[in-house]
């Protein structure tokens, strides 16, 4: 067991920092975006500092991300702020059992070594010592807070003021038990009125350090995006504050404000991002519901053209919106939305099922005499095919058509259908057949074409 001092407590007190004024530049923050902000450092930690602008008086928590590398060497040389921990002289020893024990020694003797730290305390033997080291330790790495306190309260004489006083100092900063701070301040402030207003000072100040406990928690909430958790935190805050002090409530207000913003950020974010997403993913959920369609057996053309029609575009939406959180409107604002200068151009080609698709010989108008004339000789020939194929009983039928058409070809038709029907249409191009170069019929014996069957289109749209 290798125990590793310090670790186990990163609860280090750090002291309020206030600039002296000489140093002004000093006071400037530069933000990695090139914002200067004036004001002093409250407070700071791993992740950052809080920060007292001198334009609003509020507090802002700042991460260390938003400086550049050389502005946080900058500030830390600035702040030469050594954390106020007291330091403990204690030992790291290794044993021939193979432990490893870190603690403040309780006794040193020839024969034995006891070590104690907040675990623990164990009596070592000196022969089995194979290494002692000497380290420094935290007070709250060897002590409880119990401990520390009961410690204090049995040193001082409580029944003066100015000993309630120092302990109330060492409850905040020390131990950070502001319950206790306060009630000793208070008797402070009982036994010699003339500490009064020193308290009153005092418990303000407290009351601020402890409000900035949890403006870090709140802090840290907004920095996993945690919006709700935030302002509920926030709302347990403004309870336990006094809200009637100016000061106290500027702060909250502050945070208030900032969790405004950066919820209206992350929205912000969230709707760049769902722009950004919704065609490839429409089109992706949109492909998928068309291969299932088209590779369901149990699904005849009839059922999968009314599904394609009606049912498919409520489904599509209901599942991006339960992928993106959002409601079934909001998606189809935001495919509304969509900007048609970028968004890539689709076709898809009903091919040799363009018949099914009801694309057949196009009748033109009757005033263009030559047109009308080769329409209706075509017109005939193709009749007659196909009164002879339904003789010899080789006309095709569309269920026979879907049921030879693999998944592929079935979702390509399927796409061709349902964009007709529910996408912005860029064209309709409508080609001759590629057997019969849209003649409808074959052959010297002028044979029905089995491919347009006498519809003598291929169409393909193209959608957006
Ligand atoms: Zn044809």
């Amino acid at each position: 067991m290798l125990r590793k001092t310090g670790l186990y407590f990163l609860v280090i007190v750090f002291g309020i920092v206030c600039l002296t004024p000489g140093s002004a530049d000093a006071l400037g923050i530069r933000l990695k975006n090139g914002r200067v902000l004036q004001g002093e450092i409250m407070d700071y930690d791993e992740d950052g500092f809080q920060f007292k602008l001198w334009t609003t008086g509020g507090v802002v928590h700042i991460a260390w991300y938003n400086l550049t590398s050389q502005e946080i060497t900058r500030v830390n040389n600035l702040l030469n702020v050594k954390p106020v921990t007291e330091k403990l002289k204690g030992y790291r020893i290794y044993t021939n059992q193979n432990i490893a024990f870190e603690g403040f020694p309780l006794e040193n003797t020839d024969e034995k070594l006891v070590l104690k730290n907040i675990e623990e305390t164990d009596t070592f033997l000196k022969k089995n010592i194979l290494k002692m080291e000497p380290i420094e330790l935290d007070l709250l790495a060897v002590y409880t807070k119990d401990e520390l306190y009961q410690k204090k309260y049995e040193r001082y004489d409580l029944t003066k003021g100015s000993n309630n006083y120092k302990l109330a100092q060492y409850c905040r900063d020390v131990l950070n038990e502001y319950g206790l701070a306060e009630k000793h301040f208070l008797e402070a402030s009982k036994l010699d009125p003339s500490l009064k207003s020193q308290v009153e000072k005092a418990l303000l100040e407290q009351e601020k350090m402890s409000l900035n406990w949890e403006i870090q928690k709140i802090n840290t909430l907004l920095r996993k995006e945690s919006i709700a958790e935030a302002r509920v935190l926030l709302e347990e805050t403004k309870e336990n504050f006094d809200l009637t002090n100016s000061e106290i409530k500027e702060i909250l207000d502050e945070v208030a404000a900032r969790i405004d913003g950066a919820e209206k950020g992350l929205k912000e974010e969230r709707r760049k991002e769902i722009n950004r997403k919704i065609v490839t993913d429409w089109h992706r959920v949109l492909k998928s519901l068309l291969k299932r369609t088209a590779a369901d057996k149990r699904l005849t053309f009839s059922d999968a053209c009314q599904y394609v029609a009606s049912i498919l575009r409520k489904e599509l939406v209901f599942k991006l919106a339960k992928d993106y959180k959002i409601s079934e409107i909001e998606v189809e604002n935001y495919w509304e939305e969509r900007d048609l200068e970028t968004v890539p151009k689709k076709t898809a080609g009903y091919g040799d099922g363009s018949y099914w698709a009801s694309y057949r010989l196009k009748r033109p108008a009757r005033s263009d005499g030559q047109a009308w004339a080769t329409y209706r000789q075509k017109a005939r020939e193709i009749g007659e095919a196909k009164m002879r194929a339904a003789g010899q009983n080789r006309l095709i039928t569309i269920d026979a058509w879907w049921n030879k058409a693999g998944t592929t070809k079935r979702t390509k038709w399927l796409e061709a259908y349902f964009a007709e029907r529910q996408m912005k249409i860029i064209e309709k191009r409508e080609e001759n057949c590629t057997k019969c170069q849209g003649k409808g019929v074959v052959g010297s014996a002028c044979d029905l074409c089995d491919r347009c069957i006498g519809g003598t289109l291929e169409v393909t749209i193209e959608y957006y």
